[in-house]
């Protein structure tokens, strides 16, 4: 589903470029959870924009297989319509523009250019609704404009009603669990794995800590470090991770 191949990618503006990610390697097979987890700054974020073509991240080298597709090859609103979706570490508010008309306008242009039918307003409703009561968020909440004034637990929930109604392949959710509580923790959880883990699926959980994964279990756990994959484990990684902190479990790496 995805193959990250020896990436680099930079940030061109900053002091003449700034190399980030230093030959990072990563394969998603359909049907697997696979967590990122790694120290502040160590690219994780940087990763998932290059991945979904953010303007402002260079890719130097290395490649990048969506499905098969060169996927840096193609323009931010391709990726999104053959099947990447990205979960941001903050959600953008978009004013005067509510939930469900923007849902609706993403949804049809995905499948206008996967050459399907839009759905009409009833049926995108029925289908929305159906996302909403999965994540616990009141209908009412997606006739409001888009993350405006929603509290940072009702974003992310918010989000994952996106993630629902768009259907993706491969999703590459960052930091979804950052300002959650444990309630709500549970149902964002609870509705990535109803959403996400299917055996025609993959998902990419970019996170700091174990938490997020006693609800989606991964299978397999990554260390980013300097912009570069410098360990990988099952399950049991985060565990340590969390039980004895990222200097000690690295250094065993170096
Ligand atoms: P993480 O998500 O793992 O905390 P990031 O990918 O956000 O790490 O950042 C990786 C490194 O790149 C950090 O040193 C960060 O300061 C730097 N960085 C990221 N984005 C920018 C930017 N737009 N301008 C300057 N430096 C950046
Ligand atoms: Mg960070
Ligand atoms: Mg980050």
């Amino acid at each position: 589903m995805l193959e990250i191949k020896d990436l680099h990618a930079e940030i061109p503006d900053v002091n003449g470029g700034k190399q980030i990610l230093n030959g990072l390697s990563l394969t998603v097979n359909a049907g697997e959870v696979h967590a990122i987890m790694g120290p502040n700054g160590a690219g994780k974020s940087t990763l998932a924009y290059v991945l979904g073509g953010r303007p402002g991240y260079e890719v130097t080298g290395g490649s990048v297989k969506f499905a098969g597709e060169d996927l840096l090859e193609m323009d931010p609103h391709e990726r999104a319509a053959a099947g990447l979706f990205l979960g941001f570490q903050y959600p953008v508010e978009i004013p005067g523009v509510s939930n469900v008309q923007f849902l609706r306008e993403a949804l049809n242009a995905q499948r206008q250019a996967r050459e399907e039918e839009p759905l009409t307003g009833g049926e995108f409703l029925k289908h929305a609704k159906e996302q909403a009561a999965l994540l616990k968020l009141d209908m009412d909440m997606l006739k409001r404009q888009v993350n405006v004034g929603f509290s940072g637990g009702e974003k992310k929930r918010a989000e994952m009603v996106q993630m629902g109604i768009l259907d993706p392949k491969l999703a590459v959710l960052d930091e979804t669990d950052s300002g959650l509580d444990i309630d709500a923790l549970k149902t964002v959880g609870n509705g990535i794995n109803a959403i996400m883990r299917k055996p025609d699926k993959g998902v990419l959980l970019i996170t700091h800590y174990q938490r997020l994964l006693d609800y989606v279990k991964p299978d397999f756990v990554h260390i980013l470090s300097q912009g570069r994959i410098v360990k990988t484990g099952e399950a049991d990684l985060a565990q340590r991770l969390e039980a004895e902190g990222y200097d000690a479990v690295m250094a065993e790496v170096a």
